[in-house]
Formats: C-alpha cells, structure tokens, sequence
C-alpha cells in the first residue's frame, strides 16, 4: 500500500524547507516552490517549469497540492457579496465568502465543516459538526479569494472618492475567521493556517488584519493570551447572564460566563490588546435596554467593542432581527458605559452569506 502524499498547504515556509533538505535537495528549490504557489498562484506542478525536473518528480510523488473546486458560486444581488462552495477532497462542501466594503476586500473563512457548538440561532450549527477542516484547507480558501482577487478585470472594490478604473490584480488583505466552525475548536490547524497566510514571502497577510472570532472556548482564550499571538479577537457574547447566555449558546454551559469574562480580562492584560464582542440582536429577546444596561455592566472598564448583528433568517430558529431604531437605542445604553459598538453592515443576505447562515447539505 502506498502512504498517501503529505499536502503542500498543511506546511509553513519552515517545514517545506526542512522537508526539501532531508530529501536531499537545496533549499534554493524550497523558497523557489514556495514562491510559485503563493506568489503565482500555481495549483498544478507543471506550472512550474523553472524546478529542475529531478526536484519537481521527487515534489510531485511526496506532496498533494491542496485544490478546493468551486462546486457552486453565488453573487449578492447587490454586487457586494460572492459565496462560493468548495469541494473538499472527501467530497464533503464548506463555504468561503468573499465580501466588499468601502476601500476594502475581506474573505470570511471556515475552520471546520459543520460546528459541534449548536447555537440554536446559526444555520452551521443547525446541520452539526462533520470535521475539522487542515491548515491546508484553510489556507486554501484565502488562495481561492485572493486568485479571485488577482484575475478581477476590474477593481472589486468600491474605493471612495478615487474613482472606477483601479487596476485589476487587487491583492487579499482582511480575513475574518467566522465562517462555519469554531476556530478555537480546531487551534492548532488554525494557528498553522495563520502562520503561513501572514508569512511576508507568500501572501503577507498582516496579523492586524485577521480576526478571529470564538463562541467563547475558554482554554482556546487563554492559550492564545499566553502564546501571543497578534491577531483581533472577537468573542461571541449574545446574552449577559449565564441563563440567558446558555439559552442560546449551549457551550456556555461548559465555559460559563464569569469564567469566560476571567478568560477576556486575562487576554485584555497579557496582549494590551481590545476585544470585540459580538451580539446579535434579536427582537424581543437579547435587545430591551434593561439587557443593554446588563452587558454595559458587564463588560465596563473591559478595553472592549460590541459590534451588533441583527439576526439573519435560518431555517431552524423563528426569531426576527432588532430593528435599526431598538438597535440605535442599544448603542446608546453602551454609550454611557464607555463601550464603543457598531451595527454589521448587512451583507449577502440574500444568497445565505451572512453571519451564521453558511450551511451545506452534504457537510
Ligand atoms: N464560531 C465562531 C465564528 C463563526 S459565527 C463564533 O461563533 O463566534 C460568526 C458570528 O455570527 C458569531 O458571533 C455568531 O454568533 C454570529 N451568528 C451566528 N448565527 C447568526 C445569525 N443567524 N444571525 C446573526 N449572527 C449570527
Ligand atoms: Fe458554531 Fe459559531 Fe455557529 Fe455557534 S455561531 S454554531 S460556534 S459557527
């Protein structure tokens, strides 16, 4: 029986060099089939011509280069939002968004297929967990939107004021991890994907420029904390007592909220650095100001941002979002806390991108 081939994108710049020098070969070879696949993009080992022949064979017969095809792609009405749906090599479906703002592109990444954490009002959580997805295949998803990028005719982005006509060939440079799956759930495969994405000789991605946003894995929390790791931490909060908190989130029963809330300040103090949390806003039910008030409570004197999403329609929770008026007079209520807040921009609505509606059917 033959081992199956070690996948190119599972490795960092590190390990493919330390791999090409106990095949024998000079690490000359390494940084040369680094640079064609991050830099040029190739995804097929005849697109490498400059590899000596003897290297490419021994490359070819030991290392898999991870491709997701795209099996179905969407595009928002508004020309704002792209979905598309790669074909994992199990044949199992994850999503990738790509999304448009102002002066900027951001791809929204899956870390697993289908989500063990069951929130009740998120369509990935609905259809449950089907596997951690490899650093590869996260990797790969970045590659797949910044190709995407690069071969645009035109400039996918909306900059302000400068006018049409950028140039094609725009380059991926916000990445929120916050597709399906719960990246602290899967943190080592993360992590690795985050190395490699940053790595300054391939897509050079900036930490600053990667948000990573968790349901509330306390350990993931802390041992990020301890590790140091420069990206933005995002933490989803959605109720400020552990009743209501667990109502809708069943980890935190788990992870319960004052332990949670030790795992933050502890985060806020080790990395001098802020925390997003996440609320979405759900009429009637996580929105009255007496529940602004509490959040307001819980998190003063926290270096900390709420960004607000009113909730998105999944098949399998009945709740409607906030409206603009309530989630305005939310806002305010943090206000008085000193805690900053912004209302997500509601984004590919209308083709199942936004937040907590990706889903497949065959996860
Ligand atoms: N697993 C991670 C990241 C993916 S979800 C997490 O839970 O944080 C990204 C964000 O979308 C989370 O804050 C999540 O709570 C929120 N979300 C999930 N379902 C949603 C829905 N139907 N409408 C609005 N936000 C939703
Ligand atoms: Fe998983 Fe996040 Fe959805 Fe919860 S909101 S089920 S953690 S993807």
């Amino acid at each position: 029986m033959t081992t199956p081939r070690a996948n190119f994108h599972d490795l960092t710049r590190e390990a493919l060099r330390q791999l090409v020098v106990r095949w024998g070969f000079s690490p000359v070879h390494a940084a040369r089939l680094w640079a064609y696949v991050y830099l040029e993009h190739a995804d097929h080992w005849a697109l490498m011509p400059e590899l000596p022949a003897r290297f490419r064979a021994k490359a070819e017969s030991e290392l898999a280069l991870t491709s997701l095809p795209v099996a179905a792609e969407t595009h928002s009405r508004d020309g704002f939002t792209r979905k598309y749906l790669l074909a994992l090599p199990d044949d199992r479906r994850i999503e990738t968004v790509l999304m448009r703002f102002t002066g900027r592109v951001t791809a929204c990444i899956s870390s697993q297929a289908g989500c063990a954490m069951g929130c009740v009002f998120c369509a990935t959580g609905q259809m449950g967990f089907a596997r951690h997805l490899t650093a590869g295949e996260i990797v790969a998803q970045a590659l797949h939107v910044n190709r995407v990028l690069r071969q645009a005719t035109g400039s996918l982005i909306d900059y302000q004021g400068s006018g049409p006509g950028r140039p094609p060939g725009e380059r991926l440079r916000n990445i929120v991890l916050m597709g399906m799956g719960e990246p602290l759930h899967n943190y080592d495969a993360v992590m690795t994907a985050v190395e490699i994405l940053c790595d300054t000789a391939g897509l050079s991605l900036g930490t600053k420029q990667i948000t990573l946003s968790t349901v509330g894995v306390v350990p993931g929390i802390r041992r990020l904390a301890d590790e140091g790791r420069p990206i933005h931490l995002a933490v989803s909060l959605h109720g400020a007592t552990q009743a209501e908190r667990a109502a809708l989130v069943p980890v935190a029963k788990k992870w319960p909220l004052d332990e949670l809330m030790d795992a933050c300040r502890y985060y806020i103090a080790r990395q001098q650095r802020r925390i997003f949390y996440e609320w979405t806003l759900i009429e009637g039910k996580n929105d009255t100001p007496e529940q602004a008030h509490a959040v307001g409570r819980l998190l003063h004197g926290q270096d900390a941002q709420v960004n607000l999403i009113p909730l998105n329609p999944t098949t399998g929770y009945a709740g409607a979002p906030t409206g603009r008026e309530a989630a305005k007079q939310f806002q305010q209520i943090l206000r008085t806390y000193g805690l900053p807040s912004t209302v997500r921009q509601r984004r590919g609505i209308d083709i199942a991108a936004g937040c907590g509606q990706l889903a497949t059917l065959r996860s």
